[in-house]
């Protein structure tokens, strides 16, 4: 093979470099992707949630390898599916009858070609090493997307917080950071919150971290407004989804107003999803949890979307409780065995806001006899790859995480500059930040996809966009 230069990474289109370093013959990637896959395949072949996000990344990429000979030459996809570094260790602590607990506690910091680790802690039961590689893997290219300098990781525990008191909650968060404290930094790696981890745990960590270091510093993001948080951060997942889904629906000349749409989860990004598309017309019937789901006609009003923060943020009780609350409202109980009710009603848009691979091949199947034109997926990697190519394959919109959550890390990363300049800027001024990053992300997508893939193919675009950016720099630092 020819020795491609270290000159900085660009798109030749005219240039047929497949003969060079393999060619797609009959098969569904082209060599060099499939490849990476294979070995990661190989490596790890119980990590199933981390070889889906790799699949459908690679899938994307397969369209402009054969125009990237220093992408194979400087073997920058197997670099980008290898962790820079994983943390994994024990996190001891007592619960409130005096027992000792122990959980496993894990930071995958996975890129830090343009920036410091940014990304998320999750505390529940199913965490494992594969979602997190996953999660970190999907926020190597979303921190891209948004344009700010701020590389990928996250992290979590297998912890459950659910049932458990404040105390016991403060101290597994103390016990946590106590470990976490020595690998993160202002700098170095900068986690923030995710399912499980709201500003209650973020609280504790915070505290923590100051105790052990003495240091008050921005090494956390989604901190409390009154020690160093940033207005808008709660809110910016959920309205930046309904911001870039928004300017995804106008590109093919729709709009929110008057709409019918459906949110699963009842969470941080749930809610605010729910706001912000009450705050544009648009009116919302369906919330769930992981034990059910509610169906609420008659949409759920700003003032029954108060009802929910309290219950879920405060009394921190479940979704069936809407249902007694609220007259004429439907409860179904979630059965994992059959597909999930919350895609089987009727409405124009879909939001899934809970978690991984939430919608199946059935599952959408129903959103697409239903009629459903967009699907914004404000959880992570919420559809299957079947599901995904159902969607695609019958014309919905699909605005992949990547794209479509990225406002919550783009309001973390203005929650470091903010830190950084000692301020704390008002909410009009990040709301219009969030706003004009959602609407960069939408611009940037959109030409990736329709210049390297097809018009309205968001995946493709969101993975090639954020991909082009990490791999330059990549390139530039040489091999690290
Ligand atoms: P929360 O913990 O605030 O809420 C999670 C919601 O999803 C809860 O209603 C929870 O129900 C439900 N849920 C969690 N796990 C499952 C499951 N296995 N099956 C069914 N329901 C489940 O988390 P967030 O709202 O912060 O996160 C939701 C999604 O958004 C995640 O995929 C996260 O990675 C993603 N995300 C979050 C960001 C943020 O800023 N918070 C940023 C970008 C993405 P229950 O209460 O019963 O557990």
């Amino acid at each position: 093979m020819n020795r491609p230069s270290f000159s900085p990474l660009v798109l030749h289109q005219e240039f047929n470099i497949g003969k060079i370093i393999g060619h797609r013959e009959n098969k569904i990637m082209h060599d060099e992707t499939q490849r990476v896959y294979d070995h990661v395949l190989k490596t790890d072949p119980d990590q199933k949630e981390f070889q889906q996000a790799v699949f459908t990344f690679l899938q994307s990429i397969d369209k402009i390898i054969d125009e990237l000979p220093e992408v194979t030459y400087h073997k920058i996809l197997e670099r980008m599916t290898e962790p820079e570094r994983v943390v994994m260790f024990r996190v001891p602590w007592i619960d409130d009858e005096g027992h000792v607990q122990i959980n496993r506690g894990f930071r995958v910091e996975m890129s830090s070609a343009i920036g410091p680790y940014k990304g998320g802690l999750r505390f529940h039961p199913s965490v494992n090493l594969s979602i997190m590689k996953f999660l970190a893997f999907e926020q190597v290219f979303k921190n891209s997307l948004t344009g700010l300098p701020m590389g990928g990781g996250k992290g979590g525990s297998d912890f459950n917080p659910k049932g458990k008191s404040d105390a016991e909650v403060m101290r597994f968060c103390q016990s946590f950071m106590t470990e976490l404290y020595r690998h993160i930094g202002a700098d170095t790696d900068v986690p923030a919150g995710d399912i499980g981890v709201g500003g209650r745990e973020i609280g504790y960590l915070f505290g923590q971290y100051k105790r052990i270091t003495n240091q008050f510093t921005g090494v956390l993001t989604g901190k409390g407004m009154d020690f160093g948080g940033s207005n808008i951060r709660p809110e910016a997942t959920g309205y930046g989804l309904v911001y870039l889904s928004q300017a995804i629906l106008r590109g093919e000349g729709m709009d929110l107003e008057g709409k019918t749409c459906l949110v699963s989860g009842s969470g941080n990004v749930a809610q605010f999803t729910v706001e912000k598309l009450n705050a544009l017309g648009a009116k919302v019937v369906t919330l769930s949890d992981s034990t059910g789901m509610i169906y609420d006609p008659n949409g759920i009003t700003p003032e029954k979307l108060q009802y929910v923060k309290t219950l879920k943020n405060i009394k921190r009780g479940r979704i069936r409780e809407y249902a007694e609350e609220y007259k004429g409202v439907e409860y179904i109980e979630r059965n994992p065995e059959t597909p999930n009710p919350v895609w089987d009603i009727k409405a124009d848009y879909a939001f899934p806001c809970a978690t991984q691979n939430e919608i199946l091949k059935a599952d959408a199947e129903n959103l697409v006899k239903n009629g459903i034109k967009l699907v914004g997926e404000g959880a992570n990697m919420p559809c299957s790859v079947e599901a995904e190519q159902v969607l695609m394959g019958n014309n919905v919109l699909l605005a992949p995480a990547k794209a479509a959550n990225a406002g919550g890390v783009a309001v973390s990363g203005l929650e470091m500059a903010q830190n950084s300049q000692r301020m704390q800027w008002t909410r009009e001024r990040v709301d219009q930040e969030l706003q004009t990053i959602m609407g960069n992300i939408y611009r940037n997508i959109s030409e990736a996809a329709e210049k390297y893939s097809t018009k309205n193919n968001f995946v493709d675009g969101a993975n090639i966009a954020g991909f082009m950016k990490v791999a330059r720099a990549m390139m530039a630092e040489g091999y690290v």
